[in-house]
């Protein structure tokens, strides 16, 4: 056995064997995999080995047909069977609902490249002859689907690593880890040395979690007890085999929620997501379990077992061969886990992989790629849906077990994109939660951190109907906006994500690293921040509140924990900067609309904020009266407008002298979804939708954000990207409405030109005070001009219609900014 390597893969699962042969390939081949027992002995080897090319991510679903495109190569190249039966996929719509989130999988997948159609029940029927098609309205088929074997697949990946100089150790526990000064690790193992190496993958599978506490993480993963059937030999089954000479597709019927295959015998594999959905170790996985089974339960899934005899009759009658029932692991939203850890060097995660079969190629390539190329994004690859960033320190085990029932009993249900679930809430709340509450705040949910959405009238009850068309929210957003537009309005801003910079050298440093040089004292500056590939790696607004090396960062909340995963990684070696994650210590309220001056001067009467005093893009250390407070004239709506940042013990008293005071001037409280109407009225994009590691700022015409007069982070990347020009651009488009179907997009719309899928939106919705359903999105440069090509022939797909739109060249909403420096 060696004693030293350059990466020790821990856990020889499909995605522990996935990453050990990504790395090998990138030419990491001094790399090793430690298994406990034999290979397989988590939760794989008793896989249905279902292969699903749709996720609610299109990053992910790419890396998704990645993985099931790589079968046949590491099959040829080991030599080892993965028992591929690409057979296609049926998903069954049980009602319009669900056929409309049938028809937004067929628009996404049009720009993905997916081979997907739209059938009827009995087209349906005709594929999968054991159902029965009164129960549904229509299926989606996609070609690209089919089932694996799960202990092939493992076997395929190592015998490839192998010949590409990978190591594996089976029967080799590993015990504990320890890193030495310098950032290396010693990986204990149960029988021998240690192995010294500079990188260990967590690949841990069912003992993910324990492996995380090994180096004392506490990993957002749990598993969850899940059951399938194996049926004797169907008749019926095996007659269709031999007339059509096909084998039946992979079926979902989410109705039922129940999901089956053929075996090779002609039997049938269905397996359910329960409602009665059991946990299995919520605390602590024992090491002594192996390739194991749980005892059987029928019971529990009678309910859906009972469904499933209605809408594949055959069931009712069949016997049963034999029921599996086995663990596996699942984070709290069912994407996977992967990166690596804030502030823990060369530890990396590629666990709570849900659909290893599915996913684990995808999954493997992504963490190769990071661990070999620095940041994923350098690559190309956007793989934020899986980051392990995407959780904070508020997912902890309670949390996550919360957050894995519900997501495993909704795993079939439909997820509305207005839609907020309730498990593991209230959990963040500021100061004026209650206040906002008592104002009808229907609330909404990012990092953990409650954030009201929109304010429902009084009397009724705060609750959206979700729906994919215009939901009861329209009205009362509407108001809101109008208020903003026309008077002032008042919303929480403590959902952004904020940090503070100190030390020494604090302003060099930053502007190493962000596309604009930092502000002069006083002021704000609006930048980008870049990876070496030159990609939109962040997106930021920096304050300098007085003369000390003090900034202010804002951003996306939800980045929080990647964006500061990458600033401290950052960090000089010497310690002379302080970096800061400031969190709920400081909260915020945005104060805007044309009477919000009038509104801050009566609450301030000693603070001179005339434009002259207090111009656009002003940042100071202010008393608001008995309040001290961060004030800036900026905001996201448009118009006048102040941001107050302050400490959270003097938020409720501000906020109800704001209100108090408002009375005069009209102030309405507005929440997210008027923010985010008011900002589309703006063309003002957003990071993660119109702003992500997979556009430049050339693409997204973000070059107001860059000053060439210091060197950063992918400087000469964006030169050369400046030189070449963009392939595809932001554009603003228009839609044109569908009285019969009113609809606003929500992001991933594949964009049509002259018949053909050029583009896809990132985001959008209603513009309530300029009256337009509004999209963003990329679509190609030579489109991108309203008065050239790009004039006419669009179309959005929304909901399964085709709609007419036409680019907006410039805001909708004063383009000239001018209400905001008024
Ligand atoms: C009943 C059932 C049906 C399923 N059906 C499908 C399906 O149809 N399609 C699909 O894509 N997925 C399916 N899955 C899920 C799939 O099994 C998992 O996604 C996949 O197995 C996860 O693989 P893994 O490598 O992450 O974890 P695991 O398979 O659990 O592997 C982890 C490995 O790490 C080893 N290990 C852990 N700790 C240590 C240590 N300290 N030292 C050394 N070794 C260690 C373990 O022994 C284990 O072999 C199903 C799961 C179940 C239970």
């Amino acid at each position: 056995m060696k004693s030293s390597a350059q990466v020790v893969v821990i856990g020889g699962g499909v995605v522990g064997a996935s990453v050990l042969y990504h790395l090998a390939k990138a030419g990491w081949t001094d790399a090793i995999l430690l298994e406990r027992r034999e290979l397989t002995a988590g939760s794989t080897w008793h896989a249905a080995g279902g292969l699903h090319t749709l996720n609610g991510d299109p990053n992910v679903a790419r890396l998704q047909q990645y993985t099931i495109n790589l079968y046949q190569e590491i099959e040829r190249v080991s030599g080892q069977s993965c028992s591929i039966h690409l057979c296609g996929g049926l998903m069954l719509a049980e009602h319009e609902d669900r056929m409309d989130f049938l028809r937004m999988a067929v628009a996404r997948g049009r720009y993905l490249g997916m081979q997907l159609e739209l059938i009827t029940p009995n087209e349906a029927r005709d594929l999968f002859p054991v159902m029965d098609p009164k129960y549904f309205v229509g299926a989606l088929y996609d070609h690209f689907e089919g089932h694996v074997d799960p202990t092939g697949v493992t076997l395929a990946y190592v015998k490839c690593a192998q010949q590409l100089g990978g190591e594996v150790y089976t029967h080799t526990p590993v015990t504990g880890l320890a890193q030495r000064p310098d950032g290396t690790w010693d990986v204990e193992i149960e029988n021998g040395d240690p192995i010294h190496t500079e990188h260990v993958v967590n690949a841990g599978g069912l003992w993910a979690r324990e492996v995380g506490r090994m180096v004392g993480l506490e990993l957002p993963v749990l598993a969850m007890e899940h059951q399938y059937v194996l049926t004797v030999p169907v008749p019926e089954v095996q007659a269709w085999n031999k007339q059509t000479g096909k084998e039946l597709p992979m079926t979902i019927d989410f109705g039922g929620e129940i999901y089956v295959r053929q075996e090779a015998d002609g039997g049938m594999l269905l397996g359910t997501y329960e409602q009665a959905a059991v946990p299995w170790s919520p605390k602590k996985t024992p090491w002594d379990f192996g390739s194991q089974l749980l005892k059987p339960d029928l019971d529990r899934i009678t309910p859906e077992m009972s469904v499933a005899s209605k809408h594949i009759p055959t069931m009712a009658t069949v016997g049963l061969k034999r029921v599996v029932n086995g663990p596996f692991t699942f984070a709290p939203d069912g994407n996977p886990l992967v990166g690596p850890i804030r502030g823990l060097r060369g530890y990396w995660v590629a666990c709570g992989v849900m659909a290893g079969l599915s996913q684990g190629g995808g999954v493997g390539l992504a963490l190769a790629a990071w661990m070999t190329a620095g940041d994923a994004g350098d690559s190309g690859m956007d793989i934020f849906a899986m980051d392990i960033a995407r959780f904070g320190d508020y997912a902890n085990l309670a949390y996550t077990n919360a957050k894995v029932q519900e997501n495993y009993r909704r795993r079939f249900q439909i997820t509305f994109p207005n839609e907020e679930l309730p498990a593991g809430r209230p959990l963040l709340t500021t100061p004026i939660y209650d206040r906002l509450t008592t104002a009808n705040a229907v609330w909404g949910a990012t990092m953990g951190l409650e954030h009201a959405l929109w304010f429902q009238k009084a009397a009724l009850e705060p609750k959206e109907d979700v729906t994919f068309h215009r939901s009861n929210a329209w009205d009362c957003v509407a108001e809101e906006v109008r208020a903003v537009r026309t008077d002032v309005g008042m919303t929480e801003i403590s959902n952004y994500a904020k940090y503070r910079v100190t030390g020494a050298g604090a302003s060099e440093w930053l502007s190493s690293l962000l596309t604009q040089r930092m502000p002069t004292i006083g002021r704000i500056t609006l930048t980008a921040m870049l990876n070496d590939a030159g990609r939109i790696f962040g997106e930021f607004t920096v304050a300098r509140p007085a003369e000390a090396e003090e900034f202010y960062l804002f951003g996306s909340l939800p980045a929080e924990v990647q964006h500061s995963r990458w600033f401290r990684h950052q960090l000089p070696k010497d310690g002379s900067i302080r970096f800061e994650v400031l969190g709920l210590a400081l909260v915020g309220l945005s104060v805007t609309g044309p009477r919000s001056r009038d509104l801050m001067a009566s609450i301030a009467p000693d603070l001179d904020i005339s434009t002259e005093a207090f111009p656009f893009m002003t940042f100071r250390k202010v008393d608001l009266g008995m309040t001290p407070a961060l004030l800036g004239r900026i905001n996201y709506s448009g118009e006048l407008g102040y941001e107050i940042w302050l400490a959270p013990e003097q938020q409720r008293a501000l906020f109800d002298r704001i209100v108090d005071a408002g009375k005069s001037h009209g102030l309405r409280l507005f929440g997210m979804r008027a923010l985010m109407s008011l900002r589309l009225e703006k063309s003002y994009g957003t990071w993660f939708r119109e702003y992500r590691p997979i556009y430049t700022i050339p693409e997204a015409g973000l070059h107001r954000y860059v000053k060439l007069d210091h060197e950063f982070i992918g400087r000469a990347a964006y030169e050369a990207q400046v030189a070449e020009g963009p392939s595809r651009r932001l554009v603003t488009l228009l839609l044109d409405p569908d009285p019969e179907a009113p609809a606003d997009v929500f992001g991933d719309e594949p964009i049509w030109h002259d018949g053909a899928v050029v583009g896809w939106v990132t985001s959008g919705g209603y513009g309530h005070f300029v009256g337009q359903s509004i999209a963003l999105g990329y679509v190609p440069a030579d489109l991108a001009d309203a008065s050239g090509r790009g004039g006419a022939g669009f179309e959005i797909e929304v909901v399964g219609r085709r709609r007419p739109a036409r680019i907006q060249s410039e805001p909708l909403h004063d383009p000239q900014g001018l209400r905001m420096r008024q």
